[in-house]
């Protein structure tokens, strides 16, 4: 485990965003919606990567989405 793995298939929420703005852009006739676009891709791809966060509980380290839907060790005893 490197606490980068996303076990899901799933992608970053950045990944899903400029996903999302290159398939506007490759729709997009007007030029002025376009220049936002290609703006937005550009600030997109220049964001820092994902900070890592770490789960109050058990103390595993990775991707916020990945730390959401991790397995934790911690247990309450039963629910
Ligand atoms: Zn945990």
């Amino acid at each position: 485990m490197t606490g980068d793995e996303l076990p899901n298939g799933g992608t970053t929420a950045r990944e899903a965003l400029e996903m999302h703005l290159v398939q506007a852009l490759t729709r997009c006739e007007l030029a002025a919606v376009r220049d936002h676009l290609e703006a937005a891709i550009r600030h997109c791809r220049d964001l820092p990567p994902t900070p890592l966060v770490e789960c109050p509980l058990c103390g595993c380290v990775g991707l916020p989405k990945r730390i959401r839907l991790h397995d934790c060790s911690w247990r309450p005893g039963h629910d």
